[in-house]
């Protein structure tokens, strides 16, 4: 019972009660290796003496030193014609093992694959050595989720380096990552299997079946070993990391652009298909990431041929008319961002009203003012480049020339209406339709315009306020 007395000599010790005392001076040293025990190392400032404890050593050893090893090795083992090609092949299924089966099977459930297939799929990608199904899909599954963000755990947004092979080489705060879902994969046999028996998995799988095939096939165990084994990891390491880092900052971005995925050719020449990646943020769970047939997806081009032969199934694909609206809302966004940029003229609703007798006195004064549908136009600057000549502009000045100008005279063009509309400066008063409009839209009532996403009117070709759809002409013909 020694707890309540000391808790209570300790209160008394301090005015407001506290009772955990921690004493300022004495084991001072030993007080901040406490405090620092606490603050994980990722989120400690690199320092000579901490640097070793930032590096992730064993990730560092499977995706630096023994890459390293093997092109050192390379110098003393010459690459022999077979081993080459073992190599490719091997590096070819090794890495459709991580896109078609650790991404787009396991990760995002985009179809559903055979026994056979799954095993093969979960042999070769250990054969990758990235990690096992669980940890690999776990983390781009919170990817998708927070993508971007600090706890999107391999986020463009801290640097192309970070993205590609930082997060890896760097110890991370695992309480920093976001969390997702991944129940569906702790009820897969084959994905537990090769959780528990990863590195039994990737010792066989990434360097000894290589090389015994090398081996017992041609004899060039060595070659097996080094180019089939070692070399081929390192190629596949890098052409994944590059889905993190290359397809978040190069290429377009056709589907959304508020988010960092992209879409190039060149990251999915590297990745076997998995470079249209704004494509695959947006539609994460469709079973291609490419979806014209020009585009370079090998990856959901075997998901196709393994259908056909019965090792997969349930293809997911969106519907057309889905990743069309996408497509349209970002080329609307990018049209509005364009058309934001050019000079529409003033707005109508910020132009002075300016009544008939101001105007005619105005254009006596010597300005060169003409009214065309209610809308005061300042031609001075222009007179001289108008196509038609000096005479007949001229002739419009200090008048109202919305039938001249809109057939009765010559029926002017698109383009003449979008020039005129930059040299407006009034609005005429007097039962004008354009001034009736103006009153409205100061009112904010039946505004039928239609403005932009960013609030920018849209001025369509044919709408102009100065386009007259009647040619004014025809009472005159009449
Ligand atoms: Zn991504
Ligand atoms: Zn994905």
């Amino acid at each position: 019972m020694s707890t309540p007395s000391s808790t209570t000599k300790d209160a008394s010790a301090f005015s407001d009660g506290t009772t955990d005392y921690v004493p300022l001076r004495g084991d001072t040293k030993a007080k901040v290796k406490t405090h620092q025990a606490k603050i994980h190392i990722s989120d400690q400032p690199v320092t000579w003496s901490n640097w070793h404890q930032h590096i992730n050593w064993l990730n560092s050893t499977l995706v630096v030193f023994i890459p390293l090893i093997g092109f050192v090795a390379a110098y003393w083992v010459p690459l022999r014609l077979y081993t080459g090609i073992w190599a490719f092949v091997y590096y070819f299924n090794s890495g459709l093992a991580i896109t078609a089966g650790y991404h787009r099977l396991w990760s995002h459930s985009a179809y559903k694959g055979s026994t056979p297939l799954k095993i093969y799929l979960a042999a070769c990608g250990a054969g990758a050595v990235e990690g096992s199904i669980r940890w690999w899909s776990y983390g781009h599954r919170v990817h998708h989720r927070y993508t971007d963000t600090d706890k999107d755990p391999y986020s463009v947004r801290k640097g192309l380096f970070y993205s590609h092979i930082g997060w890896i080489v760097f110890k991370q705060n695992p309480k920093a990552q976001g969390r997702t879902d991944i129940t569906d994969l702790n009820e897969d046999p084959i994905v537990l299997w090769q959780h528990k028996n990863y590195i039994k998995s990737v010792l066989v799988m990434a360097f000894a079946f290589p090389c015994v095939v090398a081996g017992l096939g041609w004899g060039d165990w060595w070659g097996g070993f080094v180019y089939a084994g070692i070399l081929r990891v390192c190629f596949i390491q890098q052409a994944t990391f590059c889905i993190n880092s290359l397809a978040h900052w190069l290429g377009d971005q056709p589907f959304d652009d508020r988010n960092s995925p992209r879409d190039h050719y060149i990251t999915a020449f590297v990745t076997l298909g998995e470079g249209y990646h704004n494509f695959h943020h947006e539609f994460p769970s469709d079973y291609r990431n490419a979806i014209e047939w020009y585009q370079y997806d090998p990856t959901k081009w075997f998901i196709w041929c393994w259908k056909q032969v019965g090792l997969a199934h349930d293809l997911k694909q969106f519907r057309a008319n889905e990743i069309e609206k996408g497509r349209v809302q970002q080329m609307q966004k990018k049209l509005d961002q364009k058309r934001a940029t050019l000079d529409w003229g003033i707005p109508l609703e910020q132009l002075p009203v300016i009544d008939w007798e101001d105007f005619v006195a105005d254009s006596k004064d010597g300005k060169a003012l003409v009214t065309i549908a209610g809308v005061i136009h300042d031609i001075g600057d222009f007179i001289k480049d108008h196509p038609g000549g000096k005479a007949l502009i001229n002739s419009a000045i200090g008048k109202d020339a919305t039938a001249i100008f809109n057939g009765g005279v010559y029926n002017h063009s698109n383009a003449a209406h979008n020039l005129l509309s930059t040299m407006r400066v009034g609005i005429l008063r007097g039962g004008c339709e354009v001034e009736v409009w103006k009153r409205a839209q100061f009112e904010n009532k039946d505004v039928t315009y239609m403005n932009d996403s960013v609030g920018h009117r849209i001025n369509r070709a044919g709408t102009q306020v100065t386009k007259i759809v009647q040619p004014v002409a025809s009472a005159d013909a009449a």
